[in-house]
This record gives structure tokens, sequence and C-alpha cells, in this order.
């Protein structure tokens, strides 16, 4: 069984309407808000009074409560919480509706922000992964205040304004009952302090942008767009708090031979006409060195040879993309008469000297009159 009577402590009666409860609540909360009241049997009181209101407006504690159990036990999660962290303001909140969000006042250390730069990396260091230098423009803890802000040898002091709360309250009667409006405090701009003699080398920020040369180590087989994450990198906090991450963006420098795909590489390779007919052998200069390969006879213009495994390592798991050679056939032009004869010599061997649908039997004609006229 609960030890405290938590109808008793609010004085209503068992069968009270939710509406009731509330009102005997705010009832006591303003006569016994630490607040407004700060003696410690009074801080007792409230801290009991608000457990109450916390069981009894809730339904489900409610409940539980009647039923015999206490909500607010250890292991029911709670645990009497409610009144310790809660302002008055939340109080009249909870009443009037929200009229803020501030609550007490505001740290001055904050985490930094993370930075994002961008690297550039070549090909064969993006595929094989490298160590490159990095110069990055961060905030870093001030070295004169240590991020304190202040003068060496002075510090904050309390807000008079707002007593060192960060807020200042007001409450203002209107027809609807009171209204209690709370914004952060002007003169220390939500802190509760203020810096009377700001740390000249950081005008009181704690921290200063500076430029530091980083190493980085850029994995195998990353691609542009790859972000690689640097913990504890990025921006130190205003008032020397912990930094953000840096993150580094990869832009892969573009490859005078290899255009890449995913994992796969492209390359073009001109082929003379008779190599492609005859079958040949091409040097290429691959990520892995120079690489023989094989052209087969027949080859076709924009024939694609793959060669297994020459792309890019892949980021992910094992293996490497492929390199695939784009065949283009050149047609020779600039034929001296020689070379002309044993290319029509080819083709009647061939019987390809009329392609059969190419021109019509009037262009044929017409074909035939215009060689003869340049005879
Ligand atoms: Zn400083
Ligand atoms: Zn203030």
């Amino acid at each position: 069984m609960p030890t405290t009577d938590y109808y008793e402590v609010l004085g209503v009666s068992r069968d009270a309407s939710t509406d009731d409860i509330k009102k005997a609540y705010r009832r006591l909360a303003r006569q016994l808000h630490p607040d407004i009241n700060p003696d410690p049997h009074t801080q007792e009181r409230f801290k009991e009074v608000t457990n109450a209101y916390e069981v009894l407006a809730d339904a489900r504690k409610r409940e539980m409560y009647d039923l015999g159990a206490d909500p607010l036990a250890s292991g029911n999660g709670a645990g009497g919480g409610f009144g310790a962290g809660f302002s008055f303001t939340d109080i009249m909140d909870a009443f009037f509706g929200g009229t803020t969000t501030t609550r007490g006042p505001r740290s001055r250390v904050r985490r930094g922000q993370d930075a994002l730069v961008r690297l550039e990396v070549e090909l064969a260091e993006a595929a094989f992964g490298a160590t490159k230098d990095l110069h990055v423009d961060t905030a870093i803890v001030c070295g004169t205040c240590q991020g304190a802000g202040t003068s060496p040898g002075t510090q904050m002091v309390t807000c008079h304004s707002c007593s060192g709360r960060g807020e200042i309250s007001q409450v203002q009667r209107s027809f609807l009952g009171q209204v209690m409006t709370t914004r952060p405090c002007p003169q220390c701009h939500g802190f509760g302090t203020v810096n009377p003699r700001p740390c000249v080398e950081c005008a009181g920020d704690g921290r200063v942008r500076t430029r530091r040369n980083l190493t980085i180590k850029i994995p195998a087989g990353v691609d542009s767009g790859t972000r690689i994450q640097l913990a504890g990198e990025g921006e130190v906090g205003p008032g020397g708090g912990p930094p953000g991450d840096l993150y580094v963006e990869l832009v892969m420098r573009p490859h005078p031979v290899f255009d890449r795909n995913g994992d796969d590489l492209h390359c073009t390779v001109e082929l003379a006409m008779t190599a492609a007919a005859l079958g040949t052998t091409i040097e290429l200069e691959t990520l892995d060195g120079a690489e023989s390969i094989e052209v087969k006879a027949g080859a076709q213009h924009g024939q694609i040879l793959k060669i297994p495994a020459r792309g890019v390592p892949k980021l992910r798991g094992t293996g490497r993309g492929d390199l695939l050679v784009h065949l283009e056939v050149r047609t020779p032009t600039r034929l001296d008469s020689r070379q002309e004869e044993l290319l029509r010599e080819l083709a009647q061997l061939r019987n390809e000297e009329h392609p059969h649908g190419a021109v019509s039997s009037q262009g044929q004609n017409l074909f035939t009159r215009l060689r003869d006229a340049f005879k």
C-alpha cells in the first residue's frame, strides 16, 4: 500500500474530477513553489504536492494508485523526479498552455558544428587507397582563455537583470485569468551570466579560427561523393565545447583515359580497319601497368572487350570491377592509288563492290556516269 494519501495531500475527495485536481494543485503550487517560497519545509511539501498531482492527473497512474499500488515507488519509473526539475514556469505553462520553451539559463558551452571539406583524388588513389595531407580551417579552443571567453584572471558574473535565471517571467492579469510570459533575459542573452572582460584573443567566444594540417587515410574503392568521417576534427564549440566531426567529401579528378562507372572502368581504343579485320594485339596502360589485349580477327566498331577484374576494387566486399575497352574502327581516308586499287580488288573478291540495297538502281547509274566522267 502507498504510504502517502495523495488525495489528502491535494485536499480533494476520492471522486474528484481531473479539473478539481488541477485546480487544487494550481492553488497549492502558487503557495509552495520553491521559486516563491524557498524554505526547506515548504520545498518538501511542494514535492509531495507535485507527486500527488502527477499521479492523480494521469488517468492510468490514478487507476494504479486506486488499486493500491504507488506508481511513483521505485521500479515504476518516475520515482518522484517530477517535482524536482519542475519550474514555476512549467507549471504555469501546464495550466495556461505553453508560453515559452526556455528553461533556466542556457549553457555558454555547446558542442561545435560538423565541418565539411572537399578533397580531390586521382583515380589510382581512389582505386587502391592513399594517405593524403589535408588543410582545414576550423575553430579551435582559444589558447589565451582556454575556452572560457574571459580575460585571464577574470570570470563571468551573475546577471543582475535576471538574477542568473537567464529568463525574465511576468505574470499578467487578463480577463482569462493570469497569464505567464517568459522570455530570454536581454541583458545576458539567456546565459544567466555576463562577461565583464571578454578575452581579447577570441572576443569572448572561447575559440579562434585556424588552419590545421591533417593526414587522412583514403580506403581503396572510394568514389566521388564518398564521405570520410573524422570524429572530433570539426569545429570546436562556443565556450570551448566539444568539437563536431569533420567530413571529407571526395571528388574524383577526371582521368585522361578511363571513365569510371561504379567499380567498372571504360576506355576507348581506336583500331585501323585492317587491324580490326585481321586481328591484333593492343598495348594498354591500365591501373595495374601495361597490359597486352588481344583483339580477335573480325572485330567490329562499337564492340566492347571485357578485361575482368582490372577495374576499381569494391569498397565493400571483395573483388574488383572490370575494365571495358570500347573499340572504334577507323575507316581509312586519303587513299593513294595503290591502296585504292587493293581495296577495290578486295571488294571485288568479296563481291562487295555494289552492296545490295545501299544504292538504288537509279543512283547506281548516276554513280557509274559520274565515275566515267572523271576518268
Ligand atoms: Zn579567448
Ligand atoms: Zn540575465
